[in-house]
């Protein structure tokens, strides 16, 4: 595959795009995910909550790629939190992919008022032991929670997946990671489609580069360290979001990026978040 990797805190290595499905129906996921891999992604970001894990694992099952070229992460679903809880609702996740490991699990949200999440990390890490998973980690963590699962637990995260887009930078969380080392995945890299492609200076960026908003996008990620996980059911943008390799952006451009910060998110706030508690 023609998509750069990472080398995650544990050794494995992570492709630094992939292909996100929040939101696709589980009847149109495999025909998505399908599409995503014959474009040369490897690496699919699913979740329990997103109810499109049979439909995702029917796509790696029928793509004649072996499996140890591809990268599969998943997460469990704020009502699972807890320790007993997440090792059956791990066990339902691997069934519903059809698959007999994952290569990353997440904990898709901290909910810090059930104060559950260190509990669940041990189930992670007890998954990650019997090698079900290969890298474990959390999903819309702050820098204070991660600091509790530093202090409480063995396994450093391998991973925070956190909103992340050129109009919410996360200068904060990014330095935490960097300095923990723990990979930054940024979900809604594209900012959810909604207005940061028509941004002027997003617009201004890809006319210099003889590109698309998306890819000048998706390439300041790539440039910052991120990973990406753009979703798209259009199959045209399904490929255009991985061609992205061959330019790069310069110090002006990333200088103008830097300027959109505007420090608002578009999803939920993790401090609060409680949905399915
Ligand atoms: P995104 O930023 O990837 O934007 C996707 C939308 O942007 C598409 O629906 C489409 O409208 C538009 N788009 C995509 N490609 C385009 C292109 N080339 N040109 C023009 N428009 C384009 O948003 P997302 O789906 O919210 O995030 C990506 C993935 O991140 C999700 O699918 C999911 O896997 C993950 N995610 C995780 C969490 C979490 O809590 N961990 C939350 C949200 C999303």
């Amino acid at each position: 595959s023609k998509v750069p990797s990472l080398t995650l805190n544990n050794g494995v290595a992570m492709p630094q795009l992939g292909f996100g499905v929040w939101q696709v129906p589980d009847d149109e996921a495999a025909q998505a995910v399908g599409t995503a891999l014959e474009a040369g992604y490897r690496s699919i970001d699913t979740a329990a909550i997103y109810e499109n894990e049979k439909g995702t694992g029917e796509a790696v099952a029928a793509c004649g790629i072996p499996r140890e070229e591809l990268f599969v992460t998943t997460k469990l679903w704020n009502g699972e939190q807890g320790y007993d809880t997440t090792l059956r609702a791990f066990d339902a996740s691997l069934a519903r992919l059809g698959l007999d490991y994952v290569d990353l699990y997440l904990i898709h949200w901290p909910m810090p008022a059930k104060d559950a999440y260190v509990d669940t990390y041990k189930a992670f890490e007890a998954v990650l032991a019997d090698g079900r998973a290969r890298a474990i980690g959390v999903s819309n963590f702050l820098p204070e929670h991660l600091e509790r699962l530093l202090a409480e637990t063995s396994v450093v995260p391998a991973v925070n997946q956190i909103e992340l887009h050129p109009q919410f930078q996360q200068a904060e969380s990014r330095a935490f990671h960097a300095k923990h080392g723990i990979a930054t995945e940024a979900w809604s890299p594209l900012g959810q489609g909604r207005g940061l492609l028509e941004v002027p200076t997003v617009v201004a960026i890809a006319q210099k580069h003889g590109r698309t908003p998306a890819q000048v996008v998706l390439r300041w990620h790539l440039q910052l360290g991120n990973v990406v996980i753009p979703k798209s059911v259009t199959p045209s943008r399904i490929r255009e979001n991985i061609d992205v390799f061959d330019f790069e952006l310069d110090t002006d451009d990333l200088a103008a990026f830097a300027a959109l910060d505007e420090g608002r998110r578009l999803g939920p706030d993790p401090a609060t978040f409680n949905l399915g508690a």
